[in-house]
């Protein structure tokens, strides 16, 4: 593909002519790039760091290119670590700040070898909640290829014994560490292409990184389709800088997207189930879905969400979770946590929805359906991206409370309050009563309770009439149940 021989010269713009202060970069990154320089190295920030400090961002992390190899690195630094199998990567714990260091590669390796199906749930499964967690943050984390065997089919040996490409094109193997003029091209967006020099603080542009960032352009290195065809994932990529930096994608970048989009069918799920955190829990979750849908990327991640949307009875849905990740994008901003768990209970509803009125026949299905009709979703979603079962199984209790809302009196109401998913749950009804299907009243009467204190909780739900037995979908989604409402003023959808 790029070979280097065909990459332009490359520029350095030194230190008086770009805006990059050492004041702003972390200090951990620079203890890192000023031993290896000093030990002797070549050392260099890279990536998303350059791209947002010239943007005057705060860069999410720091990874920094080098030319020691990754025994050379851990010997320099105690609190060094080695990760992955094949392309080893350094990195560097400053307590909870990790550089990543890694050695230039040659040719256009995986970013990231994906990882065995089930690796993103390896955490133990009492492990908390938490923002982002089980995904992976660490940069340009690369972790080996597990190729099944059948799934090799190096169609296109010639240029390396070395590197071994699927029918698709997809790059399984490559194992090759090279130059700095090698590592260039293996990057995926120009702007995303720019090293750092630590020796004189000049800027190294092979590939027009500078006016792409000035312009807030993603343009591809290379030929786009072969880059898309190389790793789907950035199709993903694209549309979560675009999302996230308000960059427009370059047209040459953009078009092949919408052909493309059945690549990522062939991406592991564990490894989009990364990406899916990313491209949802960073702030621009609301303007990341849109962006998917503009380029039919969405349906090859939630194939049955996607589905249901355009099905009348569950159309809402869809503005549900418009609203859950404006919300979420909120508590991001606003620094409060947020869990995959709530994420994907937003995603999948249309889908659980769907398949509970296809199991049900009558008005009121059984709970037992329900918790059916999650786990088939579960099951067939597990197949494109992964959910790991520390957020499928409360996911599913989640969902499995929404019908709880309506049984108002007695001690069961006390009890959903001391629920342990009852606040996610609660969450999930307000944005049902948004849209119009759940009652606003029930909502606003659960919002009260829960500041009472326990005494007074015990007088309201003595006062309620005895209530009609649960139906499964709280009372809302069967076709034709829709209550009335209005529509919000000029909303516009995809
Ligand atoms: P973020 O702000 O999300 O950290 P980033 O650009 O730093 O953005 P990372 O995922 O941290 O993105 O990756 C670091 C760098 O590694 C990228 O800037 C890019 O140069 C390279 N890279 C990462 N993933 C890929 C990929 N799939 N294909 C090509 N290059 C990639
Ligand atoms: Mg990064």
């Amino acid at each position: 593909m790029n070979s280097p021989s065909t990459q332009f010269p490359h520029s350095v713009i030194p230190r008086p002519e770009h805006s990059i202060s050492r004041a702003s970069i972390s200090p951990n990154a620079l203890k890192v790039l000023y031993r290896l320089k000093e030990a002797g190295y070549q050392a260099f920030l890279v990536g998303g760091a350059v791209r947002d400090l010239l943007l005057g961002l705060r860069p999410k992390d720091f990874d920094v290119a080098t030319d020691a190899l990754p025994e050379d690195v851990r010997r320099l630094f105690r609190n060094c670590r080695l990760i992955g199998r094949r392309f080893r990567l350094a990195h560097v714990h400053f307590g909870s700040e990790i550089i990543e260091v890694a050695t230039f590669r040659a040719a256009a390796a995986p970013e990231r070898e994906d990882l065995p199906d089930d690796a993103a749930d390896g955490a133990p499964e009492e492990a908390p909640e938490g923002a982002l967690e089980g995904g992976d943050e660490s940069g340009d984390y690369i972790e080996p290829v597990r190729v099944e065997p059948a799934r090799i089919e190096p169609v296109q040996a010639a240029d390396s014994e070395h590197r071994a490409f699927d029918i698709t094109g997809r790059i399984l193997r490559d194992n090759m560490y090279g130059s700095i003029e090698e590592d260039v091209w293996r990057r995926d967006f120009a702007a995303n292409g720019l090293y750092y020099n630590i020796a004189d603080l000049s800027i190294w542009d092979f590939v027009d990184g500078v006016s792409d960032v000035k312009a807030r352009r993603l343009k591809l290195i290379g030929d786009p389709e072969t880059r898309y065809r190389e790793d789907p994932v950035r199709m993903l990529r694209a549309v979560r800088f675009a999302a996230k930096l308000g960059f427009t994608i370059d047209p040459d970048t953009e078009t092949p997207i919408r052909r493309l989009g059945y690549l990522l069918d062939g991406v592991p799920p564990a490894r989009l189930f990364d990406e899916v955190l990313k491209l949802f829990l960073s702030g621009y979750g609301a303007r990341s879905f849109e962006l998917l849908q503009k380029y039919g990327l969405f349906e090859h991640l939630f194939p049955l969400s996607a589905a249901a949307f355009e099905l009348p009875p569950y159309a809402y849905a869809r503005e549900m979770l418009e609203r859950g990740l404006a919300n979420t994008d909120a508590r991001v901003v606003a620094d409060k946590p947020v869990t995959p768990t709530f994420l994907f209970a937003i995603l999948l509803w249309s889908a659980v929805l769907r398949e509970l009125n296809e199991r049900a026949a009558g008005p009121a299905p059984d709970l037992a359906l329900l918790m059916q009709a999650c786990d088939a979703v579960l099951k067939a979603q597990q197949a494109r991206v992964s959910i790991p079962r520390r957020f499928a199984v409360p996911m599913r209790e989640l969902l499995m409370l929404q019908p709880r809302f309506t049984r108002r009196s007695g001690v069961k109401a006390l009890s959903l309050l001391q629920h342990p998913r009852f606040r996610a749950a609660y969450d999930f009804l307000l944005l049902r009563a948004e849209v119009g299907v759940a009652d606003t009243e029930l909502a606003e009467w659960w919002t009260r309770i829960q500041v009472l204190p326990q005494e007074e909780r015990v007088v309201l739900v003595q006062a309620r009439p005895q209530e009609p037995p649960l139906s499964a979908d709280g009372g809302a989604p069967a076709p034709g149940r829709r209550r009335r409402r209005r529509r919000r003023g000029g909303a516009s959808r995809n």
